[in-house]
């Protein structure tokens, strides 16, 4: 890893994980005069923002978009220089249930009359049912035992009583949390609504969490603050054990050990539990890791000659409780118009993308399958079709997120970012403001480079 003639490597603080969170721990350290290294498991950075040329364009089969008060990540870019482009929303979006699709605009989909007023008290239940979470201890919030040993599935079948708005509040969970409520337990999901402001701007593109996205790809905050850092970051580095002594970690993987003062864990928990901690791992941080699996989520991009969903006055968002396709949006270059390049993103969420995973063959003609039926007989021709299934990424083993099941977030949460000796803890997962975006990776990073400089300088 790091040894060089027969001596092992020193440095003040080892960060494990060039994502954003361990890129801006790394430069917070740094800009404190640390000295740090990040050792990265891939062969890139930017761990789950992954930009790739698709046809003719830059685009994202990972992590894609920020919107307001994502103020963190907005600043990095600027002072980067990445510019963001708005997410384009012109037009009537689509709703497809039971084998019928609609037309509809603003925020709440085609559906019977009560169905649509149930949808809108309930989502405006949850605006105000997240409030009372303490977004640092969500186990303090009043009711976080009852709604802890809940799921959300348990609460939607409890308290929403049509089907249409049943429906529609599970698509918004699978393409939130990329899992399904059964799977997620109703205290967490209200933490995680709250951290970013409430439930309904998670899932907007129009002053909500996918309201722009960046020229170039999201990886390029990675890349850019990577060329800063320079040698401090080595690539193909996997960490496989990290032990502690009184005077520092070592930290070891197939390339070698090095010491350091201190270590940040920049991954997410499913993660660190295939790292040997020693007995430094406490009973509930192993616990913790073993109860929060992330998310599964394929996403899939289709490129086409004209942007023929825009012509005939469709946004190119729409979602479906029928198909493989759980959503999409339109994905076009900002020149579209002008002959830029034409883009639909879908994304295949939850129990799906552990179905449809393993088999991108039959996944792609499924996929192209359900974009011809939402969007008509040009959709079945793209130039290009890519997509990218996380659930088979060796370092992310699914995504976006790790998520809470019922009863972890009160019994396990206070693990999550409590240090275990000279080990800290970083990763969007840890973040209380926008717990699961760009954004909280980075103050995420940040908060845990503070810890260790205070650390340091004490
Ligand atoms: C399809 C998809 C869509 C998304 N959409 C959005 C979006 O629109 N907006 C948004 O804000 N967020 C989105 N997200 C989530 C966002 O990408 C993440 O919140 C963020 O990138 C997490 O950053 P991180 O640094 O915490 O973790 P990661 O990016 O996972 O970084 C962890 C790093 O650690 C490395 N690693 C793991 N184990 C080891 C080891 N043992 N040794 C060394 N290195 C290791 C990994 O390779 C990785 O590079 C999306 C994610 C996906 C996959």
């Amino acid at each position: 890893m790091a040894v060089s003639d027969g001596e092992v490597a020193h440095h003040d603080v080892a960060i494990i994980g060039a994502g954003l969170s361990g890129l801006a721990a790394a430069r917070a350290l740094t800009a404190a005069g640390a000295d740090v290294v990040v050792l990265e498991a891939r062969d890139r950075v930017g761990g789950r923002t992954f930009s790739t040329t698709v046809g003719h364009d830059v685009l994202d089969l990972g992590g894609q978009w920020i919107g307001p008060t994502q103020d963190r990540v907005a600043a990095l870019a600027r002072e980067l220089g990445v510019d963001t482009i708005p997410q384009f929303h012109g037009g009537k979006k689509l709703v497809e249930r039971g084998g019928r699709i609609a037309s509809y605009r603003g925020f709440l989909p085609k559906l019977p009359l009560v169905a649509l007023a149930e949808l809108g008290v309930r989502a405006a239940q949850i605006e105000l049912l997240c409030r009372s979470v303490p977004l640092a201890d969500p186990a303090k919030a009043r009711r976080a035992a009852a709604w802890d040993k809940m799921s959300v599935e348990d609460w939607l079948r409890d308290a929403v009583h049509t089907a249409g708005a049943r429906e529609m509040m599970t698509i918004a969970t699978q393409m939130v949390f990329a899992a399904e409520p059964k799977d997620l337990s109703f205290l967490y999901f209200l933490f995680y609504a709250r951290s970013g402001g409430g439930f309904m701007r998670l899932t907007e593109v129009d002053g909500g969490a996918q309201e722009r996205r960046f020229v170039g790809g999201a990886q390029e905050l990675s890349l850019r603050m990577a060329a800063l850092l320079g040698a401090r970051i080595r690539l193909d580095h996997a960490v496989t054990a990290i032990a502690q002594d009184e005077r520092g970690v070592t930290v070891r993987g197939p390339r070698g050990k090095l010491r350091a003062k201190h270590a940040i864990l920049a991954v997410p928990p499913a993660l660190s539990a295939r790292i040997d901690l020693g007995p430094a791992r406490t009973p509930a941080r192993a616990a913790l890791e073993r109860a929060m699996p992330m998310g599964s989520v394929i996403k899939c991009i289709a490129t086409y000659a004209r942007p023929f969903w825009r012509q005939a006055g469709l946004s190119g968002e729409a979602i479906s409780t029928d198909g493989v396709v759980r959503a999409t949006f339109d994905d076009s270059a900002p020149d579209v118009d002008r002959g830029g390049q034409a883009a639909l993103v879908a994304f295949v969420i939850g129990d799906a993308a552990k179905h449809w995973s393993g088999n991108p063959v039959a996944r792609r003609a499924a996929v192209i399958a359900d974009l011809t039926r939402l969007f008509g007989p040009e959709a079945a021709r793209p130039v290009t079709y890519v997509d990218r299934d996380w659930t088979q990424e060796e370092w992310s083993a699914g995504c976006y997120v790790g998520v809470m099941p019922p009863g972890v977030m009160t019994e396990l949460g206070h693990a999550l970012r409590e240090p275990l000796g000279r080990l800290h803890f970083a990763g969007t997962e840890t973040a209380t403001k926008w717990a699961g975006y760009f954004d909280g990776a980075l103050t995420a990073g940040e908060r845990a480079a503070a810890e260790v400089a205070a650390r340091l300088r004490g």
